[in-house]
């Protein structure tokens, strides 16, 4: 089975079907490691269009936000400006469905987290230190991980922890071959490695074959509907660079 494995949609509703659209016909289904909302004008949108698909879907922090699980002080104004419009705009079927969210979900050789194996919904897993300090938190030979918004693939090379960190090679097949390794797709709808394009990927769960891909969506139709809501002026102009 190929698997379509999302992360941080972040209610961009463009950048998702933009996705959709990009990876018609080549999978069956959908893995989305979390922050379906959060950011961006479209969080109803997003649920209920992941509702559609065959799909499990973790919770992020953003998710949490949203629910008002979280102190929210410590967010920057402009975060807490957006996590303030998203609960009030989620409708209390989407706020039910974020609610049963799980943190972590093991399936066959995959753990799945939104942050990391060991702080599921809170640690940036951001350099090969932080990721070899994960590889003992979770015992299948592969996790997948989101949150940093950026695509990347950590390989544990021994027992001393050594952990490399490989850059997506877009659009080309990787076999994982059994070695540990702990991979993020990057971002949807807010990706954060100076790339505006959508972040995604395939995976073979057969055979065990990894994919990054990117594909450009129209940025400015999603700043349009965000200046309409009065969102953040920075987080508008974000979404242009990939920061
Ligand atoms: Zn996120």
């Amino acid at each position: 089975m190929r698997i379509l494995v999302i992360s941080d949609i972040h209610a961009n509703l463009t950048a998702f079907e933009t996705v959709l659209e990009d990876a018609k016909g080549g999978w069956e289904y959908v893995w989305c490691l979390g922050d379906v909302v959060g950011y961006g004008p479209d969080p109803n949108e997003c649920v209920d269009l992941l509702k559609t698909l065959p799909h499990l879907c973790l919770a992020g922090n953003h998710d949490w936000a949203a629910l008002g699980r979280l102190d929210i002080r410590t967010f920057n104004p402009d975060a807490r400006k957006a996590v303030s419009w998203t609960r009030e705009t989620l409708t209390p079927e989407n706020i039910d469905y974020l609610e049963a969210l799980p943190t972590t979900f093991v399936i066959g050789q995959y753990t799945l987290a939104h942050g990391s194996p060991r702080e599921p919904v809170w640690e940036y897993i951001l350099e090969p230190i932080v990721a070899s300090l994960n590889f003992s938190h979770f015992e299948t030979p592969y996790c997948l991980v989101g949150h940093t918004h950026q695509p990347v693939i950590y390989e544990l090379l021994n027992e001393q922890g050594d952990t490399d960190m490989i850059a997506p090679a877009y659009r080309q097949s990787r076999p994982l071959n059994g070695r540990r390794v702990i991979v993020n797709p990057g971002s949807v709808g807010q990706p954060r490695d100076q790339n505006p394009d959508a972040a995604y990927a395939i995976l073979d769960v057969e055979r065990n074959v990894w994919e990054h891909r990117r594909v450009p969506y129209d940025v400015a139709a999603v700043q349009k509907r965000m200046a309409q809501f009065d969102m953040p002026e920075r987080l508008i102009a974000r979404l242009a660079h990939g920061w």
